[in-house]
């Protein structure tokens, strides 16, 4: 039995109990065949019920229409940097990338290879407060094939919580570090992309949720392991799929469907997201730089006012059993990433300790 601990850790990131479990008693006879699902071909009538399964949870989960199709990629959110432009970029040749911090802004540096984007900054730092521009703002451009967003800045902890309205205009949202953690209206966006190792299930696998009308003979320069629609005519398995990761997957979704869906994760991670919020803002000891408008649900941010104290905070937080505390090297500090699988005990664990820390450290 492996000792309880809180793992904040920002991705690859906790899965829940439950997963795990059953991961562990089918691991070596799955479903009764005889042999491992890491041992079976992917072409397998037993693996065909995990590919179907899943889609049928996401359709379900999201509320996806039949005007979209379901991607199983590789390569993680980082391919699709790349297969984004390459499959996407039409008559102007050139695209529209909102930057709102880490992430979005290095989707726009890959995307340079293949176009000169339109670099759009929407962060502001006000008194030292980020504030980003609210969406009905943003400059877009007419001529450009698509604008690229992050709604959630996994390392800043920074997120655009509003959906978008664009006219004429081909929306691609990342939304590796939040898809399932809250409702979204699907048919306001062309293409949705998720690496599964924050919020969906192990590292290895991608979802990218597409309208089935760009699906288009791409130009003849793109790998075939990035182009949308051969890895559509495949069934996503041109090249064989990381099956486990995909097992995994499935797993994750069903436990989602089975907890109440979305609508119980958007609640929950509000008020998981919204009691830390309070705590940073009520101390004298914590403080978060992100204008509430844009604070993430999933990614929340901290620094203390006290930098020495830091290495303090992780070392005590690490003997009290809440791990992976430590924020991203690019914006230092602390994070403490409670995706889906977070229960409201860890984060009340979390508040706890916070508590009796500053009751202790205050004065230093
Ligand atoms: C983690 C993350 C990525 C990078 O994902 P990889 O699977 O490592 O390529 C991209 N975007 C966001 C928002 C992320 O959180």
């Amino acid at each position: 039995m492996k000792k309880k601990i809180y793992n904040f850790s920002a991705g690859p990131a906790m899965l829940p109990d439950e997963v795990l479990k059953e991961i562990k008693k089918n691991f070596l006879n799955w479903n009764n065949i005889g042999a491992s699902i890491i041992e079976i071909s992917h072409r397998s009538k037993e693996f065909y019920n995990i590919i179907v399964n899943s889609k049928k949870y996401l359709n379900e989960l999201l509320n996806i229409s039949d005007k979209y199709t379901i991607l199983f990629c590789q390569g993680g959110a980082r391919a699709q940097f790349s297969a984004i432009p390459m499959n996407l970029l039409d008559q102007f040749h050139c695209a529209d990338y909102i930057d709102s911090g880490y992430w979005s802004y290095n989707a726009m540096i890959e995307a340079k290879k293949y176009c000169v984007p339109n670099h759009i900054n929407i962060k502001k730092n006000t008194d030292g407060q980020i504030t980003l521009l609210k969406m009905e703002d943003w400059p877009i451009n007419i001529n450009s094939d698509y604008i690229h967003y992050c709604p959630n800045e996994t390392i800043e902890g920074i997120a655009i919580h509003e959906e978008p309205n664009f006219k004429n205009k081909i929306v691609v949202g990342d939304f590796s570090s939040t898809l399932l953690s809250r409702k979204i209206n699907i048919e306001k966006y062309d293409l949705i992309y998720a690496s599964a190792q924050k919020n969906l299930g192990p590292s290895g696998i991608t979802i990218v949720i597409i309208k089935k009308k760009l699906l288009k003979n791409s130009y003849p320069f793109v790998p075939s392991i990035l182009d949308y629609k051969k890895i559509f005519d495949s069934d996503s398995m041109f090249n064989t799929p990381v099956t486990f990761s995909w097992y995994v997957v499935s797993l994750v979704l069903k436990w989602a469907k089975n907890q109440g869906g979305i609508d119980f994760f958007e609640k929950n991670n509000y008020r998981k997201s919204h009691l830390l919020y309070q705590t940073i803002d009520n101390s004298t000891i914590y403080m978060n730089t992100v204008h509430p408008n844009n604070r993430s649900h999933m990614n929340i941010t901290f620094h203390l006012r006290n930098p020495n104290l830091n290495d303090i905070f992780l070392q005590k937080s690490h003997e009290a059993g809440l791990k992976f505390l430590k924020g991203h090297k690019v914006v230092g500090g602390l994070r403490a990433s409670i995706y889906n699988s977070m229960t409201m005990t860890g984060v009340k664990k979390l508040i706890q300790f916070m508590k009796n820390f500053e009751f202790k450290f205050k004065r230093i």
